[in-house]
């Protein structure tokens, strides 16, 4: 049984609903993405999602009136609703906020930002993220902590997003295009230059587990996965 928490995306741009369905996914949602109302009441004809994420301009109307029904029905009235919209202004964000919505984040949004956010609505609904581990390198997204062998290490919050990708998807090769969307966000594109440097930079702080940042020449990066200690 799929027990990933389950995630409606509801946006009519093709290319960022793919994006946010790709960005919820590595945030471990299991994602449903519709591109107007009437196929988000379609969708919600099913079991209530734990998230819904939401752009108001939609070829059948406004988000605001889906975020206005779920909060009218008894299933889906504490559904977390995220909303993304491309109207800025702060007193569309206040009608946001006022149509129901627990969140609102301006588009164009920073990958980071809307998976922190989603993440943060998620636990206010399920009570906390699970942290990450991979041998000796344990990660806590909700408290930005990192321990190596149990003792602290502070990372910077691009090394933290870098290691926390990483730490998702163990053995995995990451290109540095992937990275770079995911920790820099599609607004400030760095070098490749920028990316290997940050990762030079993570492998330091981690000490003797650095070395398991392994690069492969001609792709990117990957972290070479270790049994637990212990086992
Ligand atoms: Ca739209």
């Amino acid at each position: 049984m799929d027990r990933r928490p389950a995630a409606l995306v509801v946006e009519d741009e093709a290319s960022v609903r793919g994006l946010l369905a790709e960005l919820l996914e590595a945030e471990g949602f299991r994602v449903e993405a519709v591109s107007s109302l009437d196929g988000a009441r379609r969708a919600l004809d099913g079991p209530a999602p734990d998230l819904v994420v939401l752009d108001r301009g939609l070829p059948d109307g406004d988000g605001l009136e889906l975020c206005r029904s779920l909060r009218a029905k008894e299933a889906t009235r504490f559904v977390p609703v995220l909303v993304v919209s491309g109207r800025v202004r702060v007193e569309e964000r206040v009608v946001g906020l006022r149509g129901g919505a627990d969140d609102y984040l301006p588009k164009p949004f920073h990958p980071a930002e809307l998976a922190a956010r989603a993440r943060a609505l998620a636990r206010r609904a399920f009570g906390g993220a699970t942290p990450l581990a991979s041998g000796a390198i344990r990660l806590d997204p909700d408290r930005h902590e990192c321990w190596v062998d149990g003792l602290p290490v502070v990372l910077w919050p691009t090394e933290f997003e870098l290691l926390r990708t990483f730490l998702e998807r163990p053995g995995r090769v990451l290109t540095r295009d992937f990275l770079c969307e995911r920790v820099w966000g599609h607004a400030a594109v760095p070098t490749s230059r920028a990316v290997e440097t940050a990762v030079q930079r993570l492998r330091r702080r981690l000490g003797h587990v650095g070395g398991r940042l392994e690069t492969v020449r001609g792709y990117g990066f990957r972290l070479v996965e270790e049994p637990a200690p212990g086992y």
